[in-house]
Order: C-alpha cells, then structure tokens, then sequence
C-alpha cells in the first residue's frame, strides 16, 4: 500500500473557514449558501461545478471527500454521488446519444445493465463479453462509445488485462469507465493504465460500516465539470454533507480496513481450498501466482469478496449452507465491517444460471473484521452439517 495514500485518507480539513483547530471535517449541513451581493451570485452560479452555491451542487464537505478520492485515484477530478448506481447512471447518460454502443466486459453489476436494457428505448445498443475476455478489438464496433469494464468482476472475481483494454479503447478513440469498487484505489488504481473514468460505490468498502450509500467518478478535469452539468445536477443524485462526513470517518480507517480484509479473506480461501465439498474458489489470490503480471503489475492488494462453488450446487444445498451460517450474516451488499453471504441462485433458475456460465453452487462472501478464526470457525459448522 502507497505511503502516500495513508496520509491522503488521514488529511486534515484544509478548507478556508477557521474550524477552531476541528480534527474533523466540518459538516456543512445547508442546501443553499447566499452571497453579499447579486453580482456576485450571478458570477458564482455561473462557475457552479467549483463554487458553493446550491447543495444540489458543490458542498464544501462534498468536495473535501472528493479531493481525496480524487487524488487516491490519481485522476484529476472527482464527484460525489448519492450511490454508485447514481454514479454509474450519471456517467453513461453524460457520455452517451442515440446511435452509440456500449461494450461490457467482464461480469457487470446488474443494475448497470439493466440501465442498459433501459437505454435501448433511446437508441443505445449494447454487448455483453464473456467473463475473462481481454481481447476487445474483435467485440468494438464503428459506432462503440464506451468500454465498461469492471476488473476484478464481482461473481467471479476475474481479472482483466487493463493495459490491453486500455490500448485497444484509446487507439479507436473509445473512453474507458471502469468500477473499481471491489479493489478500492488503495489496491489498483485503473488511471495509471490508462482507464479513463473510475467510478466507485462508496457504500462498500470505502464508507466501510454499512450505515452509509455513496458514489464518486474520477475522471479528467473536463469531464468531470460536464458530468457536473448533464449527470449530476440533472439527475440529482446528489451525496449530502452528512454522507460525505460519515465517508470521510471511513476514509480515515481505510488501509487499516483493507489490510485486514485482505488478511482474513487469504486465510479463508487456504481453508475454503481444504474442503472436499468445494469445487472451486474464485479470487484472485487463489486464481493467480503472486508473480503473475497480470495480477503483480495491477494490483497492491486484494479485498476481502470472494465467491466459490458448492460440489453438486442446486438452490437447496445451497439454502442449506447459508441458512447454517451464523457469523456470515444473510445480505445483499459487502465491503462492510461485517461479514456477509449471499448466491444467485434461486428456486428453479439453476439452468439460466448454468447457461450464463455460473454454477448453481455458488456462494459469494464478504469476508468482514471479526477475524479469520471465527470466520473459519462459522464457515466448518456449515459444512458439516451439510
Ligand atoms: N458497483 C458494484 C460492483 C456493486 O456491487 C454495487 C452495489 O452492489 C454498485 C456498483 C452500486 O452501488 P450502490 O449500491 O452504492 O448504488
């Protein structure tokens, strides 16, 4: 982990207002901020992207979280969101018209795609590439706008070639958008090979104590300020101070948060890799040699989800294992402090699930901070009731 990073998420409030020595980042609590004169509130809502003038806007605790993620990413700029789907929404309404194509690769985050199917109805097509495909240049077509990339995905965890990706998207003169969500910018940090917009749900490992929804794009400086204008405001998905303070408290405990996902989640695998009922496992760490490039050029670190295979998976061995977890709580998100479990499978979709290439066996963890002890120990109780 960057040294630099560490000292990012612990900065202290450098905002113009005297703060009385706060260690804390005042939280800016108002919807509209007046100005002394009408000449000078015209000037301001003119420069609105960087001027506080409407908290459906800019907000001085807002912007405090996004100059850190921004700088966490290396981009030039970012902005704050009500969630990542408000995120991801906002960037492809912002880059795409009627006439465009989008390019899935990798397993997509499902909302993402259903605003996809949604953006048909406005002339937008799309395509969806098979897990682990790095190979772009055959899927882009004249009219591609967009690769949308998420690496590793978050079923399967595969991890793409971004270099290659990246290469291939800039030479058709096609932007990038990749969902760092699962590595968070202390673990990869997709701009440095050469993705052009990062998005990122700060509910999950970022916001960290799942008490709090969030999103952030990190991007180039202009189109971040015509995100701003289009995605942003127009979609008011809009992060409040209050979110952004309590991101900020995640913030600070961030690589210490990760350091021990990363810990406990490696354990889990070694043990999960023990277990005769276990077809497969599915994490970087236990895909990839320590000194495969792919992984030992992109990443500094792992999180803490993984998914692996139940050895003859149907919905009710798999209801079976779940409902005997205790530690491991029953919940649709993760990157919180707790652990949680959860699988796609469902009563009689086990076919759909097998033509989409998962095995009905799946379960997906979000291996938490109790300790790889308790985790494992939870995780042994399942299985021998199985
Ligand atoms: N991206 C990924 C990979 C996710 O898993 C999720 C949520 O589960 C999102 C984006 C959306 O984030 P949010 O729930 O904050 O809207």
């Amino acid at each position: 982990m960057d040294r630099s990073d560490r000292e990012i998420c612990m900065s202290a409030w450098e905002g113009a207002e005297n703060v009385h020595g706060a260690v804390a980042p005042p939280v800016f609590q108002t919807s509209i901020f007046t100005k002394p004169s009408f000449e000078a509130f015209i000037q301001e809502q003119e420069q609105e992207h960087e001027r506080y003038v409407y908290s459906r806007g800019a907000n001085p605790t807002v912007a405090f979280l996004e100059e850190r993620l921004a700088l966490l990413e290396r981009g030039e700029a970012c902005k704050c969101f009500g969630s990542g789907m408000g995120a991801i929404s906002a960037v492809l309404m912002s880059l795409l018209r009627g006439g465009d194509h989008i390019l899935f690769v990798n397993s997509t985050y499902g909302p993402a795609l259903e605003m996809a199917e949604h953006l048909r109805g406005f002339g937008i097509d799309h395509t969806v590439l098979p897990d682990g495909t790095s190979d772009i240049e055959p899927h882009l077509r004249k009219n591609t706008a967009l690769v949308y990339v998420e690496s590793p995905g978050t079923m399967r965890m595969k991890v793409l070639d971004l270099a290659a990706i990246t290469r291939t998207a800039r030479a058709r003169g096609v932007w990038t958008v990749m969902d760092n969500t699962w590595s968070t910018p202390l673990f990869q940090k997709p701009i440095l090979a050469g993705v052009d917009i990062v998005i990122h749900s700060c509910t999950k490992y970022i916001g960290g104590h799942s008490d709090v929804l969030g999103g952030a794009v990190i991007g180039p400086a202009s189109f971040v300020r015509d995100l701003f204008y289009t995605g942003f405001q127009l979609l008011g998905s809009v992060m409040s101070a209050v979110e952004a303070s309590m991101v900020l408290r995640g913030l600070r405990t961030l690589p210490i948060r990760m350091a021990e996902h990363e810990r406990s989640a490696v354990r889990v695998i070694d043990y999960l890799a023990t277990r005769p009922e276990v077809a497969a496992i599915h994490h970087p760490h236990h895909d990839h040699r320590p000194d495969d490039p792919l992984v030992k050029d992109q990443f500094s670190g792992f999180s803490g989800l993984l998914s692996f295979d139940l050895k003859d998976g149907s919905f009710e061995k798999v209801a079976a294992f779940i409902n005997r977890l205790s530690l491991f709580r029953i919940g649709a998100s993760w990157g919180g402090y707790e652990s949680l479990v959860t699988a796609p499978v469902r009563p009689g979709n086990e076919g759909a699930l097998r033509e989409r290439g998962f095995s009905p066996g799946m379960v997906r963890l979000s291996v938490g901070l109790e300790g790889a002890d308790s985790q494992i120990e939870d995780l042994e109780r399942a299985f021998t009731a199985l």
